[in-house]
C-alpha cells in the first residue's frame, strides 16, 4: 500500500573497490538520513567491513546479496547469516536470479536461505520473477506463485518479516523495464498469496527491480502494491541513485 514506508535498496552486484565504495557511500549518506523511506547498499562480502564502518551513525542501511542456508562447517566459499550480523547487516538479498541461474539456487534452497537469515535477525530480501520464456508462454503469476510457496512454507510464522522484491528476469541489466501495470499486476497476485499467509500481510514490503532508474522510478513507485525498488545498475550512480530515494521519499507523502 502507497502508506508504507518505502524501501530503496541498491545491489550493487560484483562492483566496486575500496576508493569507487567510499566515494559512492559518502555522496549517499546525506540523503539517506534525510529521506522518508529506507535506503540501504547490499554490497559485495569482502567490502562489508570498509561499509560497516563507513555508514556508522547513518541511518543507511546495510545489505549483503546472498547468505548460506547452513549455520557453520565446511561450506568453503559461503558465509554464514551470524556472520552477516557481526557486520551490523540488515538486509540479505536471497534467491536473486543471478543466483538462481549461475549457481542453481532452487525454490527450496531460496527458502532456506531466507529462514537461516530470519534466524538472526536479518531481513531477508527474496527475488521472484519469470524469464521471458515464462512470460511469453503465459506462465508469469504461476512461476512467481511456485518461488512464493517455497519460500512462505520454509519461514512459517515469520513471514511477515521478509521483503520480496519482484524482478522479472527479462528487466535485469536489460535497459527494459515492465510497464508500472506490469508490475502492479504481479505484486497485486504476491500480496494476494501473502494474505493467508500471516496475519500481518500489510507489513510485507513488495519491491520492483529490473532496470528501474532516475526516469521511471516515480511511475513505478505510485502504483498501489510497490513499496520500493531494488535497483542494480542505477545504484551505482549517485545522481540517479538519489533521485531515486527522491521519488520515494516523494511518493511516501
Ligand atoms: C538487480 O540486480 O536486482 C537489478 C534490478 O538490476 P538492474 O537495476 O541493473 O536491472
Amino acid at each position: 500500500m502507497t502508506s508504507k514506508r518505502k524501501l530503496i535498496a541498491g545491489n550493487w552486484k560484483m562492483n566496486g573497490s575500496l576508493a569507487a565504495n567510499e566515494a559512492l557511500v559518502r555522496a549517499l549518506i546525506a540523503d539517506a538520513n534525510a529521506a522518508n523511506c529506507d535506503v540501504a547498499v547490499c554490497v559485495p562480502a569482502p567490502y562489508l567491513a570498509q561499509i560497516a564502518a563507513l555508514r556508522a551513525g547513518s541511518k543507511l542501511e546495510l545489505g549483503s546479496q546472498d547468505v548460506s542456508r547452513h549455520e557453520q562447517g565446511a561450506y568453503t566459499g559461503e558465509f554464514s547469516a551470524a556472520m552477516l550480523k557481526e557486520f551490523g547487516v540488515r538486509y540479505a538479498i536471497v534467491g536473486h536470479s543471478e543466483r538462481r541461474r549461475h549457481h542453481h539456487e532452487s525454490n527450496h534452497v531460496v527458502g532456506l536461505k531466507a529462514k537461516a537469515a530470519l534466524a538472526q535477525g536479518i531481513t531477508p530480501i527474496v527475488c521472484v520473477g519469470e524469464t521471458l520464456e515464462d512470460r511469453d508462454a503465459g506462465q508469469t503469476f504461476d512461476v512467481v506463485k511456485r518461488q512464493m510457496a517455497a519460500v512462505i512454507h520454509e519461514v512459517g510464522h515469520c513471514v511477515s518479516e521478509l521483503v520480496v522484491a519482484y524482478e522479472p528476469v527479462w528487466a535485469i541489466g536489460t535497459g527494459r523495464t515492465a510497464t508500472p501495470e506490469q508490475a502492479q499486476e504481479v505484486h497485486a497476485v504476491i500480496r494476494a498469496q501473502l494474505n493467508p499467509a500471516t496475519p500481518h500481510p500489510e507489513r510485507v514490503r513488495i519491491l520492483y527491480g529490473g532496470s528501474m532508474n532516475a526516469g521511471n522510478a516515480a511511475a513505478l513507485l505510485a502504483q498501489r502494491d510497490i513499496d520500493g525498488g531494488l535497483i542494480g545498475g542505477a545504484s551505482l550512480k549517485p545522481p540517479d541513485f538519489l533521485q531515486i530515494i527522491a521519488a520515494a521519499s516523494a511518493a511516501a507523502k
